[in-house]
């Protein structure tokens, strides 16, 4: 080693990482280009993909090339990907990912701020600052909010429930923890619609999974705000101590808008935190003529907000944001004072807002994007692709093939019924058939790489969900669905009656279908 430079492995002359860099944007450049032209997925067997990794081989003693290393994972991830960025990918709620984000994240990873604290991140937590505002802003959410980036959806909710317990129990239950019988919980209510990061928060948090009252929905797959009066009562009436309501602004299976406004007003009534999921949804409240805005400006009187920007800012993964109203509510819940740490405590310092230490710079993807589209750019993509889902709606209801089943924000779920069987479809052994026969289409539609989608169970009815968080998604992708999707659905339909798997005959019974 001279004593002037080191000769260390991993320092890459400047020289170096300009070729490869360019060599690689180039690389994706093509791959951007030639997205549609590809399948959604390679639908490849689990061997298939290890055996292109060499996934047995050990790690090696000696280095490469960096330029062999690159070169040979963007091959493997460009050939064995699924693309989500497809503008027929419709599954989950996963979004297409701004080119921008992408470009976001290697200057964020070049710069590498810590943006755990200021003095390690001061241009990067000022930037985080001032995306969580504006996320707040896009969607009417108090300015004065405080907030912070965090992995997703899960950790943002989590966040917020932490917070409310702390605020309602007190920051004494961070040292004594939840130490009360039974017989006097703490009580959470939730939809039966909510997404499953609420068990999660409630095993976490030391609360238990018991404490949830899932509360029953409407036929719209909202919440019963009467049934949740009555539970919150006869809680309280039993001595438990009900401190917490999630509202759901867009669920994840059918994107129904709980009943935000009335939800708020029995919390505010009966001082009860009042959180609303809006992993998925929330920024719909950016759009003025959107389907149930009313509840969704109420998100707006919410204690805590979830909202995600690596879905409906179409942020590439992962970010999430967590906004509580009173920032006070995050310091109080997450701030320590380690010998360790000279932090100046009249800076925001975002370990003290949440669970983690050392922070990325998740902010700057999203930062980038907000300014690339403006908030006119991002009305105009969110209620593109409500119209766009609102569209294979109405292709599967003027379609006998298909029945409509729910269309909220951008999510539309259907299912194919065999001609036969559609003035049959209340028979039990109908409905059965039905379930088995559309998750058939499913996998194989999925498999096709034609087009991706996933499913939700509505009322015991297994569907096909497409849901529109992709900018590249345009109305000729939603007219050719239908009839892609029913050409599987009649050999899906023929193989099962050939293997014996088909519905009874029929019992000659009238029966309605219904709507
Ligand atoms: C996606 C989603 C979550 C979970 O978010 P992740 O980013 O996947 O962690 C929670 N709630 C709702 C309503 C969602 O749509």
């Amino acid at each position: 080693m001279s004593a002037a430079a080191r000769d260390a492995a991993l320092d890459m002359p400047p020289e170096e990482f300009r070729r490869l860099g360019h060599d690689l944007v180039d690389r994706i450049s093509d791959f951007l280009a030639s997205l549609q032209d590809k399948p959604v997925t390679p639908a490849e067997s689990g061997e298939l993909v290890r055996s292109a990794l060499k996934a047995d081989r050990g790690l090696p003693e000696e280095g490469r090339d960096a330029s062999d290393v690159l070169s040979n994972a963007t091959t493997l991830l460009f050939e064995h990907s699924l693309l989500n960025g497809h503008p027929r990918f419709l599954g989950y709620i996963t979004s297409s990912a701004a080119p921008i984000g992408a470009l976001g994240d290697l200057l964020a990873a070049a710069v590498n701020a810590n943006v755990g604290a200021w003095t390690l991140a001061p241009i990067a937590t000022e930037i985080e600052k001032q995306t969580v505002r504006w996320i707040a802003e896009l969607m009417g959410y108090s300015e004065s909010a405080g907030g912070l980036l965090v992995s997703g959806g899960n950790m943002a909710n989590f966040v917020c429930f932490l917070a409310a317990r702390t605020a309602k129990m007190g920051t004494s239950v961070r040292t004594h923890g939840i130490n009360r019988e039974p017989a006097q919980r703490f009580t959470v209510y939730a939809s039966a619609e909510t997404h499953t990061w609420i068990q999660k928060a409630a095993d976490l948090s030391g609360l238990g999974t018991d404490a949830i009252r899932w509360i029953p929905v409407d036929r719209q797959q909202r919440m019963d705000v009467d049934a949740l009066r009555r539970q919150i009562e006869a809680d309280s009436a039993e001595g438990h101590t009900p401190f917490l309501v999630v509202g759901t602004a867009g669920s994840v299976s059918t994107g129904a808008v709980d009943p935000l406004r009335a939800i708020g007003e029995l919390c505010r009534e009966r001082d009860l935190w009042f959180h609303v999921d809006g992993a998925y949804g929330a920024l719909a409240a950016a759009l003025p003529g959107a389907a149930g805005i009313d509840d969704l400006q109420a998100i707006a009187e919410a204690d805590s907000v979830a909202v995600d920007p690596h879905k409906w800012l179409y942020a590439p993964l992962e970010v999430g944001c967590a906004l509580v109203r009173r920032p006070e509510h995050l310091s109080d819940t997450f701030a320590y004072r380690p010998p360790y740490y000279h932090f100046d405590a009249d800076t925001l310092n975002y370990v003290d807002y949440g669970p983690q230490n050392s922070r990325g710079f998740r902010a700057l993807k999203v930062w980038l994007a907000l300014q690339e589209a403006g908030r006119s750019g991002y009305v105009r993509m969110l209620s593109d692709d409500i119209g766009l889902a609102r569209r294979l709606y109405e292709n599967v209801q003027r379609d006998p093939r298909f029945e409509a089943l729910t269309h909220s924000l951008s999510i539309t779920t259907f299912r194919y019924i065999p001609g036969d069987l559609v003035d049959r479809i209340e028979e039990p052994d109908v409905q059965t058939y039905l379930n088995r026969l559309n998750q058939d289409v499913l996998t194989r539609v999925e498999q096709s790489g034609a087009a991706f989608l996933s499913n939700a169970v509505i009322n015991g009815t297994f569907a096909l969900r497409a849901c529109v968080v992709n900018f590249r998604t345009a109305a000729a992708d939603m007219d050719a669905l239908p009839d892609f999707v029913a050409a599987i659905g009649q050999q899906s339909d023929e193989r099962l009656r050939a293997s014996g798997s088909g519905p009874g005959p029929s019992t000659g019974r009238e029966s309605r279908r219904s709507y």
